[in-house]
């Protein structure tokens, strides 16, 4: 992977950003989504933020090289405090981190939210912490991917303000709701694999008799995301 070859995951987080946006990259790691966003046209400006010195030198050094350094400013900072008023930002996109960190970085953030028009977000894991998180700050999920890459599967999840309250049902918020429209083989995979796993903890937990109150809630909790699970694949 390179800022002129992206990998599956980071090509499609770069496909929803449109034209000649005003991007924040948030955990930008070796800065080759903003550097490829510029390349192709797609943001004119980007700022990459990093929390941690490796990738924060690592983006500045990868932006140097690609001769960006006018259109992507590198910032050393934790979540959206890299970012700016005057930056005028659209569009920010938080990727490969798990849902609750991406969760923690909105809501710490949240001042920061009030004039961009477009999130692009891609949990590793967790998506739901996200889907909640849009339910309680009135964002509307615009569109949903899944994919599978090197034997993982990710999903990604874009999201507008919304214009009028936004609520989800439970099977939304756990499966997507235009990825439980959708439901593609991937979709089915994921589910199937997850909840294969769920019934193997409930094995192992269930051996060691009597089960202690922790786990006897525990296992009521994975036999209510099985259940749902099978309703949805039935
Ligand atoms: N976004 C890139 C991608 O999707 O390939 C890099 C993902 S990398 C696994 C996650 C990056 O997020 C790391 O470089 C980490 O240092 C950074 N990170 C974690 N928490 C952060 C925070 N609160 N603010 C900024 N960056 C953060």
């Amino acid at each position: 992977m390179n800022e002129e070859q992206l990998s599956k995951r980071l090509e499609k987080v770069a496909s929803y950003i449109a034209h000649n946006e005003r991007i924040a990259d948030i955990g930008s790691d070796h800065a080759y989504l903003p550097c490829f966003a510029i390349k192709n046209k797609a943001a004119s400006f980007a700022v990459a933020g990093e929390v941690v010195d490796g990738p924060f030198q690592s983006a500045q050094k990868q932006v140097r090289s690609s001769g960006l350094t006018a259109q992507i400013d590198v910032r050393k900072g934790n979540g959206l405090e890299v970012i700016n008023p005057e930056d005028a930002i659209d569009t920010i996109v938080i990727a490969g981190m798990g849902g609750t960190l991406i969760r923690t970085i909105l809501e710490e953030g949240q001042a920061k939210l009030t004039n961009v028009t477009k999130l692009i977000l891609q949990p590793n894991i967790a998506a739901f912490q996200l889907r909640e998180w849009s339910e309680k700050n009135n964002w509307t999920i615009i569109s949903e991917a899944i994919l599978r890459e090197d034997n993982k599967i990710y999903e990604i999840i874009v999201l507008e303000p919304a214009t009028e309250p936004v609520k989800w049902t439970e099977h939304e918020i756990f499966f997507g709701p235009h990825l439980l429209k959708e439901q593609n083989p991937i979709f089915k995979s994921k589910w199937r694999h997850e909840a294969n796993t769920w019934r193997n903890i409930i094995q192992t937990i269930s051996i060691n008799q009597p089960i202690s109150e922790d786990n006897q809630t525990k296992i009521r909790e994975l036999e209510h995301k099985i259940a749902l699970v099978e309703d949805v694949l039935k």
